[in-house]
């Protein structure tokens, strides 16, 4: 309802005289929506299924009176907000009382004053109108939450998705550098708070430049993405992180693992990729694809040593393995 004429008004009373008296009264001060009915019954199935402003009830009716009805119609969640003015001839105290208590917004006495019956109905109605904004308001502050939540939930898929990517290397969508560097710090820490040891694993394919020279660069990629896949294949556990170190070197690094675990890790990956069998015409100590792997293990609570150390002697055992013909696996010892 947005103009105060449009309510819907109803009015409930068996005096067909009366329901008509009435009528005439709120015409002239001009409502047109009025409903008329002659008793709680049928009042009550009118506002379930009619969208009412403002109920003029009267109390003395067969069957089910005034008191009854607005019983009825505050103890429904839907009806209960719609104001209800008792018109009545009985002049009691007593009865006023009780239908206030009841939820009645007013109470007129029959025969009422014109003016009295103008200025209730207008302002139950100007409250009536005040409370429907006020439910609308809600629903669409309630609307514009929800979408506000859909919002935020979104955004923060695509942030992980974006976070994802940030990780990942672009050609062969194993972990990039900059998440090995962060996790490799993480499980260092890990590690020397779990006194556990630490394993790391690089290998790097065995006369690369001649294949990219011999194959192409495209077949080259190709090379680097088959590879990634195998060694993906032979970690097992969740917390072994794969990543592409650089060019055509990859890093595995390995929490609680020790040094025989990480040999045979490494031996699991040098036996896949030789396996694969791509054909490398230009090596010169295979006649596919190869790689040379190189492993390192520290205890972080025992030794003195950092995240750099480890990567260092792992990088000392990979050239070890290259030096000794390549296709091959070296574990890093002190000795
Ligand atoms: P070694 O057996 O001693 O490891 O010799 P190598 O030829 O494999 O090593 P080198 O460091 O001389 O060459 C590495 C090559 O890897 C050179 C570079 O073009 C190639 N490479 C690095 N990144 C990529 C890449 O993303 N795609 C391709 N196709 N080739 C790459
Ligand atoms: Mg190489
Ligand atoms: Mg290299």
């Amino acid at each position: 309802m947005s103009e105060i004429n449009e309510a819907k008004l109803l009015v409930i009373d068996d005096d067909p005289m009366n329901r008509e008296i009435l009528y005439r009264h709120l015409r002239n001060l001009g409502y047109s929506d009025i409903t008329l009915t002659d008793g709680g019954k049928s009042g009550l199935e009118i506002v379930a299924s009619n969208s009412i402003d403002l109920i003029l009830l009267d109390m003395m009716m067969p069957v089910m009176n005034g008191l009854e009805t607005l019983t009825h119609l505050k103890a429904n969640f839907q009806s209960r907000v719609i104001p209800v003015i008792i018109i009545s001839a009985l002049d009691e105290k007593e009865m006023m009382l009780n239908c206030i208590q009841k939820g009645a917004e007013d109470y007129l006495i029959k025969p009422y004053d014109r003016v009295l019956l103008k200025a209730r109905v207008s302002a139950c109605l100007e409250k009536k109108i005040l409370h429907d904004r006020e439910v609308l308001n809600n629903q669409k502050l309630e609307a514009a939450y929800k979408e506000l939540a859909i919002a935020y939930h979104d955004l923060e898929v695509v942030k992980n998705e974006l976070e994802a990517l940030s990780h990942r290397d672009g050609l062969t969508g194993i972990a990039n550098r900059r998440y090995f560097d962060t996790t490799l710090e993480r499980e260092w820490n890990a590690a020397h708070r779990e006194k556990k040891r630490l394993s790391l694993i690089l290998f790097d394919i065995d006369y690369f430049k001649k294949y990219n020279d011999t194959y192409g660069h495209l077949a080259g990629d190709d090379c680097l993405c088959q590879v990634a896949i195998t060694a993906s294949q032979v970690i097992k556990r969740p917390r072994d992180t794969l990543a592409r170190y650089g060019g055509e070197e990859f890093a595995i690094i390995l929490p609680d693992t020790n040094e025989v675990g990480a040999a045979f890790c490494a031996e699991q990956i040098r036996y896949a990729i030789e396996n694969l069998n791509i054909s490398h015409s230009s090596s010169q100590i295979n006649s596919c694809v190869t790689a040379s792997i190189g492993t390192s293990t520290i205890c972080p609570h025992e030794q003195i040593s950092t995240a750099q150390q480890l990567i260092k002697e792992a990088d000392l055992a990979l050239y070890q393995a290259k030096r000794e013909g390549r296709n091959c696996v070296k574990v890093w010892s002190t000795n």
